[in-house]
């Protein structure tokens, strides 16, 4: 069984096409396919803002770009929720192959990096926080390109300091006493020309921003004090700026490095110096907005969640702890299908369950007559929606979607019928069990396979350790004996979210009583679950059916 790992690479996964391609252990194959065609147009390389965080903060020309990119190399803190964007390969600056490294130019390595894997035909986005001509070592990535004469583009992002300024409300100009803006790196080390003359910086009279700068505070703001910037000169610091997590503090010169030290503000973090906050914006608080939420489903069938909870303004992280694989008894889910038609009813327990079978259904040649006068059954509405894509009616869903609701929906519908069950290898085996004992025929296919993740990988734990959830959602029982496997007391750090009395039950059993169950098992009853508990916690006074007090 393979670890977990963090749904950072999109796209199929195929066998290398081009041997020239640098490769490390830690690097997967890359095997984005050529257009066809005798002279395929030449690489390039794209380098994209990708705004603060918030995925709405992109440009439409970056996802335009995003969506047509083959491979997307992305900084490390750029969150999911923006790759998620794209279903292109996504590879993380970690992933630089070896022969690439060197610790003396970064910026070199990677733009040597990108001119390899911009082989003819392929579009390869460079992702980078914020606005790529903003303390990117832009042009050291660029040189590598230049000299290999392969095409750029760059695409503007919402940087930092405006992204700040806005959540913060303080204009970083004004007629009144701001015709200026500097905006300097805090990190001395980033300055190549040397030591920065914060001396002479402090006597513009102008707004400062100070990039990567927290650390450095106590450095910077006495050499603005010593030149002469008054001690209550304003400073705004803003810490994750478009974050779930995101903070402000306001507080002066003279105070700012210990406020720094008080409120531990966690990086990234950027500082304006010198402008007022102009009041209280008003915030169009969504529903989920500061909140994270750690989605567990399955790789590939995270996105409607995902984007559910991004429209009410969370943000997520997705780490699968189930790995779907193949059927375990091909030949018994073969045999099933070639005798469909026999059947009364065919349930299907979930929407892998229907894919599996779908796909099984066309690959040997059948396609809907092959189900006779069956009729079909979906445990629930996500069930029903994917048989129906595959171009299926269905002709029952429960009003209670559990397995006891099918078999209160169906079981007394024909005397001594035949129903053939479709399933994974694992989960609940009532409605077989309840079937027989009402004298019905049944026959149980697992059409795939649903195995649990054992392990963690290096780069989900560092995800999980950079982007802090305070969420768990889980939407199986099988997913929550995982995640009590996986993580044990850490469950107890966070907020949990379960589907179905099922699912609460296998976490009580465990002692990680969830902290809110959906009142129908449906992602859009959980999330509304989540937002009543969040408002309850607000002090509004509605709640939703809840089992623990989370924390605030
Ligand atoms: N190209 C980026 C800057 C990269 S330098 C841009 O245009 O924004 C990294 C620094 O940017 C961080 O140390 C921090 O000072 C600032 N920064 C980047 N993202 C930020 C965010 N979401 N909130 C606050 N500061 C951020």
């Amino acid at each position: 069984m393979r670890p977990a790992a963090v749904s950072r690479i999109h796209g199929p996964e195929m066998p290398c096409m081009n041997e020239s391609l640098p490769q490390t252990p830690a690097s997967p194959s890359l095997a984005v396919p050529l257009p066809v065609g005798r002279h395929p147009p030449p690489g390039r390389v794209i380098f994209v803002g990708a705004g603060p965080g918030e995925p709405d903060l992109l440009t439409t020309r970056a996802i335009n770009r995003l969506k047509t990119a083959d491979i997307v190399v992305h900084d490390q803190l750029v969150p999911q929720a923006v790759l998620h964007l794209t279903e292109s390969l996504c590879l993380p600056l970690s992933q630089l192959p070896n022969d690439n490294r060197s610790t003396s130019d970064p910026g070199r390595q990677i733009g040597r990096w990108l001119a390899d894997l911009a082989t003819p035909g392929r579009v390869v986005v460079r992702l980078k926080g914020g606005d790529p001509t903003v303390f990117a070592r832009l042009s050291e990535e660029l040189e590598p390109l230049t000299e290999r004469g392969i095409p750029f583009e760059i695409v503007p992002g919402v940087t930092a300091a405006t992204a700040a300024a806005a959540s913060a409300a303080v204009p970083l100009t004004s007629r009144e006493n701001a015709s200026s803006l500097t905006i300097v790196t805090g990190h001395e080390a980033a300055a190549k020309e040397g030591p920065i003359d914060y001396g002479s910086l402090a006597t513009v009279t102008g707004t400062i921003v100070i990039y990567m700068g927290v650390e450095q505070s106590p450095h910077w703001s006495e050499a603005f004090l010593r030149a002469g910037r008054p001690a209550d000169t304003p400073v705004t610091l803003v810490s994750r700026c478009s974050w779930a997590d995101q903070r402000i503090v306001s507080t002066t010169l003279a105070d700012c490095a210990e406020a720094i030290r008080r409120a531990a503000l966690p990086a990234p973090a950027i500082a304006i110096v010198g402008s007022h906050p102009a009041g209280r914006p008003v915030v169009n608080r969504r529903p989920l907005a500061g909140s994270r939420l750690l989605i567990a489903r399955p790789a590939g069938q995270g996105a409607e969640l995902i984007e559910a909870i991004s429209r009410r303004g969370g943000e997520t992280v997705h780490l699968p702890l189930i790995e779907i694989g193949p059927s375990p008894e091909p030949a018994a889910v073969e045999a099933a299908i070639a005798s469909a038609w026999s059947f009364d009813w065919i349930v299907f327990a979930s929407v892998n369950g229907v894919r599996a079978f779908h796909s099984y259904l066309r690959n040997t040649g059948r396609d809907a007559r092959a189900l006779g006068t069956a009729r079909l059954a979906a445990i629930g509405p996500a069930t029903r929606a994917a048989l129906e894509a595959c171009g299926l009616s269905c002709d029952l869903t429960p009003d209670c979607y559990r397995s006891e609701g099918v078999l209160e929906a169906i079981g007394d519908s024909v005397p001594r019928g035949r129903f053939l069950l479709v399933r994974a290898d694992r989960g609940r085996d009532l409605l077989r069990q309840e079937l027989e004992a009402r004298g019905h025929e049944v026959d149980q296919v697992a059409a795939y396979s649903s195995q649990p993740v054992l392990t963690l990988d290096s780069e989900a734990q560092r995800t999980l350790r950079r982007f802090p959830c305070d969420w768990i959602v889980l939407t199986s029982s099988s997913m929550a004996t995982a995640a009590v496997r996986l993580f044990g007391d850490q469950l107890h750090r966070w907020k949990i979210a379960s589907i179905s009395p099922v699912t609460s039950a296998t976490l009580i059993t465990a002692g990680f009583p969830p902290t809110v169950e959906a009142d129908e098992a449906t992602t859009t009853s959980l999330l509304t679950a989540i937002e009543a508990h969040h408002e309850s916690s607000a002090g509004t006074g509605k709640s939703g059916k809840q089992y623990r007090s989370g924390k605030a």
